[in-house]
């Protein structure tokens, strides 16, 4: 029998079908094909300990459960776990590459006890982690991780054998992100899978928010988890702050779902409501994301007024050829510089744009623009910040799904507008 949407397993060869099916079964009482919002926080038992599956909100949620289901299988993964924030995973480490039973039960605890506490936990584990990594993620490694006897490695992987000269018999987990942002360098998944896979257990993350599970699936590369800022591209819409983490590995996976229900941190019913809601029409978005940013990217490239243009799906970027194979497109995010770039030509740009909203973030409906030296990436030291090559020239744009020439049209007048400041000097 072909199966039926009313089959919470349906599967399909296509990402555009199970994108809008996986996971969603019609309501069995009413017949709605949306599945119903359950607010409910507890579950009727019939007897003492027997339940339809679902006991207590935190623990298990029918909506919940339905948007995990379609996001593992658009990252063609086993298991999917959501979190109340895109950051909720980045405790998670800790915890997984974590051996002893005291130093597991502090750690699982160390959002909600003191630092003295944790301070005083044995030391522990080593990771290595690409070293233009997400703002928000080198704070923890090195704020908050590093306080509870985690060491951190950063580690430019342009070339993955980089990271031999790093392992050390410690090293329990390699954590990646490709693109990077916001310099959109890219990370070789497979290479660096190899490597981690040859180590005695040493797990692979990939961050995969800035792809979308559309145009990658760091699982068939060879990663053991993946995991997504659901904020961005997932949801699509602004309007939820979510984390998932996706994984074949059943025992990763139970030490996750232990996680999950004993901190407790767990979306919203209504926040996984709206974020399925935003999923089923990722595919359609990311084409235009796509679309559009490869249409600026390209007539920026060719902009009196700038320097340098950073897409991967430009033949001009370094590493085009590894786009190419490791990806199936280039997304909605696109780096540059302004010429002869300083802090005011930047700012003046900014404020420009009319229909860019100066904003932190990305991976939604609507253009944004922002300053990565003083925004996004304010946390990193101006060491790090000039490894990487993000200073006060370097603008990044999440390109939206609005009209493309009205895109342009705006990004123009503005560079216009910044230019202008220097003819008067
Ligand atoms: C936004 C973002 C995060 C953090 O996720 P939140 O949803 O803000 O907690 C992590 N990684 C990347 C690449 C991001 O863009």
């Amino acid at each position: 029998m072909a199966p039926t949407t009313t089959d919470a397993k349906f599967t399909s060869d296509t990402f555009d079908t199970r994108a809008i099916h996986a996971g969603q079964i019609p309501d069995p009482v009413t017949g709605a094909v949306v599945p119903a919002l359950s607010l409910s926080t507890t579950f009727a038992q019939t007897n003492a300990g027997e339940h339809k599956g679902y006991d207590y909100s935190r623990s298990g949620n029918p909506t919940r459960t339905n948007f995990e289901t379609a996001v593992a299988s658009l990252e063609q993964g086993k298991h999917c776990l959501a979190f109340a924030s895109g950051s909720g995973k980045y405790i998670l480490p800790g915890y997984l590459i974590s051996t002893q039973n005291l130093q597991e039960s502090g750690l699982v605890s160390f959002i909600v006890t003191t630092a003295t506490v944790i301070s005083s936990l044995p030391q522990g584990s080593h990771v290595i982690s690409v070293n233009d990594v997400y703002g928000g993620t080198f704070r923890y490694f090195t704020k908050v991780a590093s306080n509870h006897g985690i060491d951190v490695s950063f580690v430019d992987l342009a070339n993955p054998n980089n990271i031999l000269k790093y392992i050390r018999p410690n090293t329990r987990l390699i954590w990646i992100e490709t693109p990077t942002n916001p310099t959109l360098r890219l990370v070789d998944i497979a290479a660096v899978a190899k490597i981690a896979h040859a180590q005695k257990d040493v797990i692979l993350v990939v961050d995969n928010t800035f792809m979308s599970p559309y145009f990658q699936n760091p699982l068939l590369l060879g990663a053991d988890i993946v995991v997504h800022s659901v904020t961005k591209y997932i949801n699509g819409h602004s309007d939820v702050v979510m984390g998932v983490a996706v994984t074949n590995n059943d025992k990763i996976f139970e030490k996750l779902a232990f996680l999950q229900n004993s901190i407790g941190g767990v979306p919203s019913p209504f926040d996984c409501f709206l974020a399925n809601r935003g999923l089923k029409t990722l595919h359609i978005r990311m084409r235009q994301h796509q679309e559009n940013a490869l249409f600026v990217a390209l007539a920026l490239e060719k902009h009196p007024l700038v320097d340098k243009v950073i897409y991967p799906g430009l033949p001009s970027h370094p590493q085009y050829a590894l786009a190419l194979r490791q990806s199936r497109g280039f997304s909605g995010m696109v780096s540059f510089r302004i010429k002869n770039a300083n802090l005011e030509k930047s700012n003046k740009f900014l404020s420009s744009l009319r229909l860019f909203t100066l904003a932190e973030s990305l991976g939604c409906v609507e253009s944004l623009a922002e300053l990565p030296a003083v925004m996004t990436h304010a946390s990193l030291t101006p060491e790090a910040r000039a490894a990487i090559g993000v200073d006060e020239g370097l603008i990044r744009l999440s390109v939206g799904i609005e009209d493309k020439n009205d895109l342009l049209k705006d990004l123009d007048q503005a560079l216009k507008k910044a230019a202008a400041i220097s003819a008067k000097i």
